[in-house]
């Protein structure tokens, strides 16, 4: 049982890689929502950085829960911002956690 296999060796599975498997999963979802035009492209058109008046170059999440949720920032307030600290909190809370630990 090949399938099987494959998922005993996945497991137990650390916070920090479930962050990271959320993390990858959101920034898909933006790239191909700016590919199927839902939003723009940041490249093409200006759009002001949420908390400063330069470009957007980049979309934030503050949420890898709420992959879709978004913020165009530019580089420097994207690393005023820091890593999406509420996608962390939410990981400490969630069963899925405990059962994936088996704690
Ligand atoms: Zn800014």
């Amino acid at each position: 049982m090949p399938n099987a296999r494959k998922f005993s060796n996945a497991l137990p599975v650390s916070a920090r890689e479930i962050y990271r498997i959320l993390k990858n999963n959101a920034q898909q979802m933006i790239t191909y929502a700016v590919r199927e035009g839902r939003l723009p492209h940041l490249k093409i058109h200006f759009m002001k950085c949420t908390d400063c008046e330069k470009r957007a170059v980049c979309y934030d999440h503050r949420d890898y829960f709420d992959p879709l949720i978004v913020e165009p920032v530019c580089h420097s307030c994207n690393l005023l911002r820091g890593t999406a600290k509420k996608t962390f909190d939410k990981i400490a809370l969630t069963p899925v956690k405990r059962i994936l630990l088996n704690l």
